[in-house]
């Protein structure tokens, strides 16, 4: 039977780090929530944030905005945030209404408060192996890797799914590892073949269990970065882990591998936003 790879607790020891620092060298932060609309799933992701933000000590400011707020507002509002020195780290959350544009709204926040990593500029940092924000998913993904001692060096290492916020990050960050990576997507052939060569699988293709034992080496380490509610009103991953744990060597949970991981790194990278030293 795999090892279980606990991202609740993972995500606790890191939270709980980041509480002892801000403690003993008194650093101050403040991460701006921003919110349009009021999406139920997203109302529940923006309060947890704020929660992680009380628990470790660091401010959160809200702004929730109605759902017929203007995009020229919302881009009124950042620069705003951009330039009140109060503010180290600015967080839109996704999904925004239809009527304005994400593109605008991520690339008009300052790469220095980009806490999502979602910005061009920190995408392009990680790209080339600079120091900037790193999409909070994928950075959990590597936390909870080197936290479990899984070597990502020299390891085969496929990705399925190649999204902007989970895969493409994923396969960069797998690489600045030394791992041997290979991108799968919706147009991939052979899909179970590659798969099945990888010693670290990660799973970011949001198809609830679409990933069965066909897909696993023996012993190899899956990954599930999948949320779904099925309905049963329980959640599930993009991995079958009934079929598949008994064939892993490792493998997370759903819920509580991934999911928790993600707030966990969006903390780590307030925390980096309002100790920087380069401005
Ligand atoms: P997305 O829909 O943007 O991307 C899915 C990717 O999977 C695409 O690149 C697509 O090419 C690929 N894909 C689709 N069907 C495929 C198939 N049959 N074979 C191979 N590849 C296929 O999704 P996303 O934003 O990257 O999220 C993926 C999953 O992760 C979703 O279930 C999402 O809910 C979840 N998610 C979880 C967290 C977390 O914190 N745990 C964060 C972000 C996303």
């Amino acid at each position: 039977m795999a090892k279980l790879i606990d991202g609740k607790l993972i995500s606790s020891q890191i939270k709980d780090e980041l509480k002892n620092k801000i403690e003993n060298e008194g650093i101050s932060a403040t991460l701006a929530v921003i919110q349009v609309g009021n999406d139920p799933a997203s109302t529940v992701y923006v309060g947890n944030k704020k929660k992680a933000c009380e628990y470790i000590g660091i401010g959160s400011k809200s702004f929730e905005l109605g759902d017929n707020t203007t995009e020229d507002e919302l881009l009124a509002l950042i620069d705003r945030l951009n330039d009140d020195e109060m503010i180290n780290g600015i967080l839109v959350q996704l999904p925004l209404p239809s009527h304005i544009d994400e593109k605008k709204i991520i690339n008009r926040i300052s790469p220095l408060k980009d806490v999502d990593g979602f910005h061009p500029w920190s995408v392009g940092n990680l790209c080339i192996g600079q120091e900037g924000f790193v999409s909070c998913t994928p950075a959990g993904i590597i936390e909870l890797l080197k936290r479990s001692d899984i070597k990502i060096e020299g390891k085969e290492c496929v990705v399925i799914g190649r999204s902007n916020i989970v895969g493409k990050p994923m396969a960069l960050l797998l690489l600045a590892n030394n791992g041997t990576v290979t991108v799968c997507h919706s147009k991939t052939k052979n899909l179970k073949d590659i798969c099945k060569r990888a010693d670290i699988l990660v799973a970011a293709v949001g198809k609830p269990k679409m990933i069965n034992s066909e897909y696993i080496k023996e012993g190899a380490t899956v990954i599930d970065v999948g949320i779904h509610r099925m309905d049963d009103g329980k959640l599930c991953g993009d991995v079958d882990f009934d079929d598949v744990s008994p064939h892993a060597g490792a493998i997370t949970p759903v819920p509580g591998g991934v999911g928790p991981m993600t707030i966990a790194m969006l903390m780590v990278n307030c925390v980096q936003a309002a100790t920087r030293k380069e401005r």
